[in-house]
């Protein structure tokens, strides 16, 4: 058996008449971490909501766990495993509580429940303020329940746009701290960033740009790239 969890093949895609996706593949392996990095505007976004359902593809086809869903409703991917996690991350006119208890209605209740109390568990800053409207939070604290929200869907794999945005380092580093923790637990991620910090908890990496997929690989070997160094770690390679 195969240990692709996700494979998307050949996916094209845009607004209208134009285009924002050119023949893009890539896949994530079962308990991977895949990140896929580029600049504002490459298409980031577009990918993630075209793998949700949420832009619809022209061509090409998304399978998960072996079944093809590019042309399932967005509700189904999620029942399929495919948690979704995109930039605002939760909503903000509902309290911590109901964000949780929302994602995870798919879920028999009382599984939902007792999977909510052991997010709590892990993130305690969202226990104490489960009464509270997600629009009160700090954006720091708001993604975290982004993430947690991401979870309460009991997901395999945790696709997320973004996770970085409008954050200071300091909840940029907390957010990839709680990814670290999901990542042992053996579910797979496949995070679309700008920020080269979340490479640090990358298996593979994927470079988008232009709407078209450049590298594909590990992190040292974006290193040994003289072109991709200069990319995206800004530094000259000696002759
Ligand atoms: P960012 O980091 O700025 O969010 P991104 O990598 O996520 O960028 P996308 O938002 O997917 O990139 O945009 C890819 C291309 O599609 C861009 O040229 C963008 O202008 C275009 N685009 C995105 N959304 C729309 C839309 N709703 N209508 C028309 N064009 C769009």
């Amino acid at each position: 058996m195969s240990s692709e969890l996700l494979q998307a093949n050949n996916l094209v895609t845009g607004y209208g008449k134009i285009q924002a996706l050119w023949d893009v593949s890539l896949a994530v392996k079962e308990r991977e971490t895949v990140v896929l990095i580029g600049p504002n505007g490459a298409g980031k976004t577009t990918l993630i909501k075209t793998l949700m359902g949420l832009v619809p593809l022209w061509t090409g086809e998304v399978i998960f766990n072996g079944k093809p869903m590019a042309h399932e409703r967005t509700d189904k991917r999620v029942r399929a495993g495919i948690g979704y996690m995109s930039e605002i991350g939760c909503f903000l006119d509902l309290s911590v509580q109901e964000n949780l208890l929302i994602s995870g209605q798919f879920l028999p209740s009382k599984e939902s429940r007792q999977l909510v109390e052991s997010l709590y568990d892990r993130f305690p800053t969202l226990q104490q303020k489960r009464k509270a409207l997600a629009s009160s939070l700090s954006g720091g604290e708001r993604k975290i329940l982004g993430v947690a929200k991401a979870l309460a869907a009991k997901p395999q794999l945790l696709v997320m746009d973004e996770p970085s945005a409008g954050l200071s380092p300091v909840f940029v580093k907390e957010v990839i701290r709680a990814l670290r923790q999901f990542r042992d637990t053996g579910l797979a991620f496949l995070i679309a960033e700008q920020n080269i910090k979340f490479l640090e908890i990358a298996d593979r990496v994927y470079t988008l740009e232009g709407g078209r997929i450049g590298f594909e690989g590990t992190v040292p070997q974006m290193h040994d790239n003289a072109a991709l160094e200069r990319a995206y770690f800004g530094l000259k390679r000696r002759p």
